[in-house]
């Protein structure tokens, strides 16, 4: 069941200024503190997270080398 939670399609432009959650935090080029909700594990935004490390599992491993 698809539930307002469960949305994420524009989540970045749902939260406005006054969104009590977790902020990304990451000093821009402005100076100023990243203000994208930080939605990842790692606690920033998706534009801060960093790069992708590639695949974790064996399964994911084999994937790749079948493509
Ligand atoms: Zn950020």
């Amino acid at each position: 069941m698809l539930t307002k939670e469960k949305m994420t399609t524009g989540i970045e432009c749902r939260f406005g200024p006054d969104w009590p959650g977790q902020r990304c935090g990451t000093r821009t080029r402005q100076g100023t503190a990243c203000q994208r909700p930080a939605n990842k594990k790692n606690g920033r935004c998706r534009l801060h997270g960093g790069a992708s490390t590639g695949a974790k599992t064996e399964g994911g491993r084999a994937r790749i080398s079948a493509a």
